[in-house]
């Protein structure tokens, strides 16, 4: 069985992309933007599970930037970060006095990791504080929402990414360029799910809709809406969706479990499925000559893949949040390719309301007006 390895895929993605720079390892001969700074200080917003337990690790090995700051509502953890992250005292805010971090040079980058519901106020307080912004998924609770963070970044000429770390890593990648390149031919159906089961704190945020704007659809939904458009190469036109619910007494105002089928002007479907009452976690992609899969997909790592013709594949695994940031950072600092830009998280909005628009007029085809590559990786 032959296998795609880190080192062969590594060189063709450096062809294959024409041009543009598909990781954090930079090509010779590509001159700073920012000529003063060669790491950007990034300061997290939000200090739960995932900052905790991802971010500010791979903030510890990234290679364009570093954790400099916090910005937490919980006094208690201000001591405790900053003695594990040797944080001095002035690059740590509380949600009230976040916006002074404008006068902060040593902080560059400010990333979002809150409830779904406060992104878009803390993204448009750190455009408006002249930092560039990484947002975490789902970008914020409405189509509206991200359109204003999206207008505050442009109007304070601050970049802005999403929080998609697949596109950093090398099975997502591989996905890309098979697709790119059709190596399997043209894609004419992709499967992808994206669902764990929860069975936590009723009053946790995720099934609080306030907090949350919505359930599975948001918190994993948004990876199998990801995996139909990368899995195609396309934007979909239209999509029709069902909900199905099993345990109301748990899930009492967030969407349980949520499938939906989505078609492409190429003639391509996708069937998408997410849940919060079952694990699934798979990509599956059928083209005129083939298939490729990813299972797991979407989940920290390492993923793991084949295909049709018997190749495993086997990609060295690292953070993919670190490369997430790393790729972020380059993009700030040379210019390189945004592999998530807030356009991305945009449109993923705008299909999530369209499903939930086709569920709530009993499945019926809500017609998608997305222009054809908007939000792709710019
Ligand atoms: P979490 O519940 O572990 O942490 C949430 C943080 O927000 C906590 O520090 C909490 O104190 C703070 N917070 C402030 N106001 C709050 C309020 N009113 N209610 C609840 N918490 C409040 O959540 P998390 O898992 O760290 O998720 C945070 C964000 O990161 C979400 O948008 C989530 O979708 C995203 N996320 C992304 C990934 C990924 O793989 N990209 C993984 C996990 C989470």
């Amino acid at each position: 069985m032959k296998k795609l390895s880190r080192r062969n895929f590594s060189s063709k993605m450096a062809i294959g992309a024409g041009g543009t720079l598909l990781s954090a390892n930079l090509p010779l001969g590509l001159t700073p933007l920012k000529m003063d700074k060669k790491k950007l200080g990034i300061a997290l917003v939000g200090l739960g599970s995932y900052s905790t337990n991802q971010l500010a690790p791979a903030l510890q090995d990234t290679k364009n930037c570093y954790l400099a700051g916090i910005v937490t509502g919980t006094p208690q953890k201000e001591d405790v970060w900053a003695k594990k992250y040797n944080l001095p005292k002035g690059n740590i805010y509380n949600y009230e006095n976040f916006d002074s971090i404008k006068d902060n040079d040593e902080i560059d980058v400010v990333y979002v990791v809150l409830p779904n519901a406060m992104h878009a106020d803390f993204c448009i307080r750190a455009a408006k504080a002249g930092k560039h912004v990484i947002c975490e998924k789902p970008m914020a609770v409405s189509v509206a929402e991200c359109d204003q963070i999206i207008a505050a970044c442009k109007e304070a000429s601050v970049k802005l990414g999403v929080g998609y770390r697949l596109h950093s890593e090398p099975y997502t990648q591989q996905v890309k360029e098979f697709v790119k390149k059709k190596t399997y031919g043209d894609v004419t159906f992709v499967s992808a799910e994206a669902a764990y089961r929860s069975t936590g704190n009723p009053s946790q945020w995720r099934l609080n809709k306030e907090l949350s704007g919505g359930g599975a659809l948001l918190n994993m939904g948004v990876y199998a809406i990801q995996s139909a458009i990368y899995g195609t190469g396309e934007n979909p036109i239209s999509v029709s969706a069902q909900e199905f619910s099993t345990r109301p007494e748990y899930f009492k105002n967030t969407d349980e479990t949520i499938t939906a089928q989505l078609n492409f002007s190429s003639g391509a479907i996708a069937n998408i499925t997410t849940s919060h009452n079952f694990s699934a976690n798979s990509i599956y992609v059928a083209g005129t000559n083939g298939w490729f899969k990813l299972q797991p997909a979407n989940n920290y790592g390492p993923l793991s893949g084949s295909t049709s013709d018997g190749k495993i594949l086997d990609f060295p695994h690292e953070s993919q949040q670190k490369l997430q940031m790393d790729d972020f950072a380059a993009h700030i600092l040379y210019g390189t390719t945004n592999l998530a830009p807030g356009e991305m998280g945009k449109r993923d909005m705008i299909i999530v309301s369209a499903i939930y628009e086709s569920i709530a007029k009993g499945g019926k085809t809500i017609a998608l007006d997305i222009p054809e590559n908007y939000g792709f990786s710019t």
